[in-house]
C-alpha cells in the first residue's frame, strides 16, 4: 500500500516536473493565468517571466457566483517587476509574496522560481531511481534489500531481521 502510495506519487511528481518544464520555457513569451471563481472566493493559477505562482483573491460577497467558474487567459509575460507596480510585491531570489489590497478584492499570492518547483518534483522520481538502484545492487550482492545484512551464510531468510529475500525457497 505504502509502496504504490509512493509510485504513484512518483509519478505525478514527474508530470508535474515536465508541466513546468514546458510552463517555464513558455512563460519568456506568454503568460498563463487560470482563475477558478468561487463567492466569494477566486483561486488563481498563473505564469511569470520564469516563475509560477498561486494567489487566492478574497472578494466582498457583492459579486455572486452561482457554480465554480473558470476562466483561461493568455497574454503578453509579466515580470515580477511589472507585477510590482500594480501590487506590493515582496521578493528574494526570485521567491515572492504578492498582495494587492484593493477596495472589493484582497489578493494573496506567493511566486516561485520554476527550477525550484521542477527541483522540488523530481524528488520522489530521483528517490525512487536511488531506491531500485540500492535494491539491485543489494539483491547482487546477496544482501538484505531490508538491513543490508550479509545473506551468503543464510540466503533464504535475513538472520538480522527476519526478512525473506524474493525467490526464496522458505515460505511463512
Ligand atoms: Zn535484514
Amino acid at each position: 500500500m505504502k509502496h504504490r502510495l509512493f509510485n504513484t506519487l512518483s509519478v505525478l511528481s514527474s508530470v508535474l516536473f515536465v508541466a513546468t518544464a514546458i510552463l517555464w520555457v513558455r512563460s519568456y513569451w506568454q503568460s498563463d493565468f487560470i482563475q477558478v471563481l468561487t463567492a466569494p472566493t477566486c483561486f488563481i493559477f498563473g505564469t511569470i517571466r520564469g516563475e509560477v505562482g498561486v494567489a487566492v483573491a478574497l472578494h466582498e460577497p457583492v459579486d455572486k457566483v452561482s457554480s465554480p467558474k473558470f476562466l483561461w487567459e493568455t497574454g503578453r509575460p509579466y515580470s515580477l517587476r511589472e507585477l510590482a507596480d500594480e501590487m506590493t510585491v515582496t521578493q528574494a531570489g526570485g521567491f515572492a509574496i504578492l498582495h494587492q489590497p484593493l477596495l472589493l478584492t484582497s489578493l494573496w499570492g506567493i511566486a516561485l522560481p520554476c527550477w525550484f518547483v521542477m527541483g522540488i518534483t523530481a524528488l520522489p522520481a530521483i528517490s525512487l531511481v536511488c531506491k531500485r538502484s540500492r535494491n539491485a545492487f543489494r539483491k547482487r550482492r546477496n544482501i538484505c534489500l531490508k538491513c543490508g545484512y550479509d545473506l551468503r551464510a543464510t540466503p533464504n531468510r535475513c538472520p538480522e531481521c527476519g526478512a525473506i529475500p524474493t525467490g526464496s525457497k522458505v515460505t511463512t
